[in-house]
């Protein structure tokens, strides 16, 4: 599709990922008629996002021909992965196929440290931290960064989420922070002592139009996801801040399509924990909380729809639920009317093929007339879960 030529309606849309992200975009892409085409490994033959792809082309995603076949028919191209190559999709970027966001800015954001090299050239406001190539190099830095909030966060460069390659304390002897240096750098950073943790999801379109969904509230136990909050019980100001910040990091990037940060509200103002070009978790409750939700807006931004307008309508929590809740209750699964029965909840399953215990296998939401009356409700269906279960709250020892 040329730009000039605005969206087409009925065409499809391309994206490299077949996890929860894709899945829950192919959902919310089909009621505007766009059927999703899907590229994926051969190893995810059960993700998630097959039950909703109307094409779905197996392959690596350093696949150019794979990503050709993909591209043969759709109107633009995005990832829901940071596992997506530049490379390969800037080859295609060069065939003339539209993708969004940019390969330039995917290169940019995938890497933990051209990330955090990014942000501080740019001037955004951050932890102190320090990008490291050796052991020598490590010991130092975790030296120079202990604070009295504690031991700095070791964290590697790539494939580090849900608490998955990170470190605290000592890391310079871990053997598996030793074994990732060879290969990769780590970046150090300091303990920030956050008061609360903050997503802020931000659009923008080819012609540079912005919309920044309200901020929402992070909680997370043992550095994964536990639950999230919409809107964040933040002040007005520090809101209106956390948005001006999404908005100026978009513009910087280039972004078209959707970008969401995470940030540290200390007593000195925000900084910026990590970014992403795609949709989050925070936000899988924004289409029951705001007039539409990040998915949504992320195919109205990558294929040029106007975007919306995602103002508030109701408070609304999300709980993610967890591969524990499967394992255990003698492997009889969910329980699924006791978490039903609780008023306002609504579940989504991933239908992932295998579970672990600490995987995201799918989320709870909830409503209420404020936030913490949602919260309380999502909790509720929560507990009843792991009761179900005969399992502890997250994050606890049975
Ligand atoms: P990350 O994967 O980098 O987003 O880290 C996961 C979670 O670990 C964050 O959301 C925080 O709760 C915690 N965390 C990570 N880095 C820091 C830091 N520098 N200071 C305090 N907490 C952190």
């Amino acid at each position: 599709m040329s730009e000039a030529d605005g969206p087409r309606l009925g065409a499809a849309l391309g994206v490299v990922g077949g996890g929860q992200l894709g899945r829950m975009l192919g959902l919310a892409a089909r009621p505007l008629g766009h059927p999703l085409h899907v590229l994926a490994p051969p190893s995810n033959a059960g993700a998630p996002a097959r039950a909703v792809a109307a094409r779905w082309v197996e392959g690596a995603f350093s696949d150019l021909e794979a990503h050709r076949t993909l591209a043969a028919d759709v109107a633009a191209l995005t990832f829901e992965v940071e596992d997506a190559e530049p490379d390969v999709l800037a080859a295609l970027e060069a065939e003339g196929i539209a993708v969004h966001p940019s390969p330039a800015a995917l290169r940019i954001v995938r890497r933990r440290a051209s990330q955090r090299r990014w942000l501080a050239e740019k001037g955004f406001p951050m932890p102190a931290l320090r990008v490291v190539e050796s052991v020598d190099a490590l010991a130092a830095a975790e030296a120079e960064l202990a604070s009295a909030a504690g031991p700095p966060f070791v964290k590697t460069d790539r494939g580090g989420f849900d608490g998955r390659g990170q470190a605290r304390g000592k890391a310079s002897q871990d053997p598996a922070m030793r074994a990732a240096l060879e290969e990769q750098p780590l970046v150090v950073e300091a303990a920030v002592p956050f008061e609360r943790e903050l997503s802020v999801l931000v659009a923008r379109d080819a012609a540079g139009n912005v919309a920044v969904h309200p901020v929402a509230e992070n909680v997370h136990i043992q550095a994964v996801l536990h639950h999230a909050l919409l809107p964040a019980r933040v002040d007005e100001p520090t809101a209106a801040e956390a948005r001006d910040l999404a908005k100026r990091l978009a513009e910087a990037i280039g972004l078209v399509g959707i970008l969401v940060v995470e940030l540290f509200v200390t007593r000195d103002g925000l900084l910026v924990n990590e970014m992403a070009l795609r949709p989050h978790n925070t936000f899988h409750g924004a289409d029951r909380a705001c007039a539409l939700g990040q998915f949504e807006q992320q195919l109205r931004a990558v294929l040029g729809w106007p975007l919306g307008d995602p103002e508030l309508q109701r408070p609304t929590a999300l709980v993610n639920l967890f591969g524990d809740l499967w394992e255990g209750g003698g492997g009889a699964g969910l329980d699924l009317a006791t978490a039903l029965a609780v008023p306002t909840v609504q579940v989504h399953l991933y239908e992932k093929a295998a579970t672990r215990p600490r995987r995201k296998m799918g989320h709870l939401t909830a409503t209420g007339a404020t936030v913490d009356e949602a919260l309380a409700r999502a909790l509720e269906a929560e507990r009843r879960l792991r009761a179900a279960a005969g399992i502890p709250p997250f994050g606890e020892a049975p």
